[in-house]
C-alpha cells in the first residue's frame, strides 16, 4: 500500500490598481487587447521596473495570515526563459530571498485538524497572453506584469481530498484579506501539484515527483491528484519507476499528459535583477499589518462554534465565505441565539440547494436575512412544520416575499387542532387495516406509515408530532 506526498503550488493574482512594476492598469478581465500596456511591461529596451508598494503589502498582509515568517529583508532575480509571452525574455521574480516563508495553515479532515506548511511565498511578475485564433496566434499584454504571488507547501498533503481542502481554505483566506479575488476560472488562482507515493508507515520523501500543470477548479485537482495515484501506483506494483517529468491535466479526457522529461527541463539561470535594489521591511511595518489583519477564517469558525453553539464541520462551512458568514449572524441576531442551530441548517440544507440548482450568487439572493429568521421561527413554533417551511422558502427564493405573506395567502398554517387532526387519524386508521395489525403485532414502525397517510391527507399542514401521539392513542386505546 502507497501513501500519496502532495506539495501544491498556487500562483495568486494580486488586487492592486496597477501592475507590479508599472503603473499600468491591473485589468486584463474586461480590456480591450494591449489596452494597458507600456514599455515596462511590453519589456522594450532601456525601460525600467519601479516596485508596486501594494503588491509587496497585500503579499506580507497573506503571508502573516498563513503564519510566515516575514524576513527583513527581500529581493529580486531574473527568471530566464524564452517564450513569445514573455516579452523581456525573463521575468522578475525571487529566487533565494522570498518576501515571506515557512508558515501553515490548517485544514479539518474527517474530524481531524491538520497542519499543512507553506514552505515560502514570493512575488513575481505575470506574462502576456497567448490567443490562437483562425490559425494564427495573438498575444495579448494586458496581463504581462500584473502582481502574482506565488504559494508553495510543503509536502505535506496526503489525500486527493486533502489536496482539495487545502485549495478551498487558502483561497477563502484570500477573500478574507481582499488579496485576491482567488477566482479559478478567470486565471485569478492558478494550481499545480507536485505527486509521488511512498509505501504507507515510510516517512522519506519519495525520489521523484510528477508535477502536473492546469489545474483550473477544485474539481480538477481532485481529479489529477486521484489520476496520478492510479498511475504511479500500477507502475510501482509492476516494480518500475516513477519518471520525474511535467504534465499537464487534459480536463477533457480526465487524464494527465506529459508535458516534459527532466532532460528537457528548463535551466532558468536565475541571477539577482539589476534594475532592482534589495528590499528592506521594518517590524514597525510588518506589525502595523499585522495590526490590520481582519478576522480571519479559522477564528471565525471558532467564534461560530462558541457562540452560536454549531459542530465544527457546519461553522467551516459557513465561514469559508466571509459575506456567507455575515448573512448567518445577521439572521441569528434577527431571530435569536435559540435559533442559530436551526438556521445553520436552513443555510447549509434547503438553501444552498436552491442556490446551486439555480446558480444563484450569495450577493443576488432574494431572501434577507431577517426573512429566513422569521421562516426558522414559523416552524419552531410550529406555526408550519418542516416540509410546508420548504415549500415556503422556495418561494421567498423565487419572489423575494415575506414568508408570513405567503403563509396567510397560500393558508399554510399548520394544523394542531385536535379536533380535525382526530378525522384524519380516524380515516387513516379506517382505511389501512394492514398498519394498524402490524402495529398492534409489535411493529412501532407502522405508525410511521400512519403519520405519513395523515401527512398526505392533510397536504402536509398537519402537526406530524401531535399526529404520531393521537395515532398511537387510537391504536393503542381501541
Ligand atoms: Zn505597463
Amino acid at each position: 500500500m502507497y501513501e500519496p506526498v502532495i506539495g501544491m503550488e498556487v500562483h495568486v493574482q494580486l488586487l492592486t490598481a496597477s501592475k507590479l512594476f508599472c503603473g499600468c492598469r491591473a485589468d486584463y478581465v474586461s480590456a480591450a487587447p494591449n489596452a494597458f500596456t507600456c514599455p515596462v511591461c511590453l519589456g522594450l529596451p532601456g525601460a525600467l521596473p519601479v516596485l508596486n508598494r501594494k503588491a509587496v503589502e497585500l503579499s506580507v498582509m497573506m503571508g502573516l495570515a498563513l503564519n510566515c515568517e516575514v524576513p527583513p529583508l527581500t529581493k529580486w532575480d531574473r527568471k530566464n526563459y524564452s517564450y513569445p509571452d514573455l516579452a523581456k525574455g525573463y521575468q522578475i521574480s525571487q529566487y533565494d530571498l522570498p518576501v515571506t516563508r515557512d508558515g501553515w495553515l490548517t485544514v479539518r479532515v474527517d474530524e481531524e485538524e491538520r497542519r499543512i506548511g507553506i514552505r515560502r511565498a514570493h512575488l513575481e511578475e505575470d506574462t502576456g497572453k497567448l490567443i490562437h485564433m483562425g490559425g494564427r496566434s495573438y498575444i495579448d499584454f494586458n496581463r504581462s506584469g500584473m502582481p502574482l504571488l506565488e504559494i508553495v507547501s510543503e509536502p505535506d498533503i496526503h489525500s486527493p481530498e486533502e489536496a482539495r481542502l487545502y485549495l478551498v481554505k487558502l483561497r477563502s483566506i484570500l477573500r478574507y484579506l481582499g488579496v485576491s479575488t482567488g477566482n479559478m476560472e478567470e486565471g485569478a488562482m492558478r494550481c499545480e501539484a507536485n505527486i509521488s507515493l511512498r509505501p504507507v508507515g515510510s516517512t522519506e520523501l519519495p525520489p521523484t515527483h510528477v508535477e502536473v500543470k492546469n489545474l483550473n477548479s477544485f474539481r480538477a485537482v481532485k481529479a489529477a491528484v486521484e489520476y496520478e495515484i492510479r498511475r504511479q501506483s500500477a507502475i510501482l506494483d509492476q516494480g518500475g519507476q516513477v519518471e520525474q517529468v511535467t504534465m499537464g491535466w487534459d480536463d477533457a479526457r480526465s487524464e494527465t499528459v506529459v508535458q516534459r522529461t527532466k532532460e528537457e527541463a528548463h535551466d532558468y539561470r536565475y541571477f539577482p535583477e539589476p534594475d532592482l535594489t534589495a528590499l528592506r521591511i521594518t517590524a514597525e511595518q510588518v506589525a502595523e499589518w499585522r495590526r490590520q489583519l481582519p478576522e480571519l477564517p479559522e477564528a471565525r469558525v471558532a467564534r461560530l462554534c462558541r457562540d452560536c453553539g454549531l459542530p465544527a464541520a457546519d461553522a467551516e462551512l459557513l465561514a469559508e465565505d466571509r459575506a456567507l458568514a455575515d448573512y448567518y449572524e445577521k439572521a441569528v441576531a434577527a431571530g435569536g441565539e435559540a435559533l442559530a442551530k436551526d438556521l445553520a441548517n436552513w443555510i447549509t440544507g434547503p438553501l444552498f440547494r436552491l442556490m446551486n440548482q439555480e446558480g444563484t450568487a450569495l450577493e443576488d439572493l432574494r431572501v434577507a436575512p431577517e426573512q429566513l429568521a422569521a421562516l426558522s421561527q414559523s416552524v419552531a413554533s410550529g406555526a408550519i412544520n418542516v416540509t410546508t417551511g420548504r415549500q415556503v422558502l422556495e418561494e421567498m427564493f423565487a419572489g423575494g416575499k415575506d414568508p408570513a405573506t405567503i403563509i396567510r395567502e397560500r393558508d399554510l398554517v399548520q394544523v394542531s387542532d385536535e379536533g380535525a387532526l382526530l378525522e384524519w387519524v380516524r380515516a387513516a386508521v379506517a382505511g389501512n387495516p394492514q398498519a394498524v395489525q402490524d402495529y398492534r403485532s409489535g411493529k412501532a414502525q407502522a405508525v410511521k406509515f400512519l403519520v405519513g397517510q395523515v401527512m398526505r391527507a392533510s397536504r402536509g399542514q398537519a402537526n406530524a408530532a401531535s399526529v404520531e401521539q393521537l395515532l398511537k392513542r387510537e391504536l393503542d386505546s381501541a
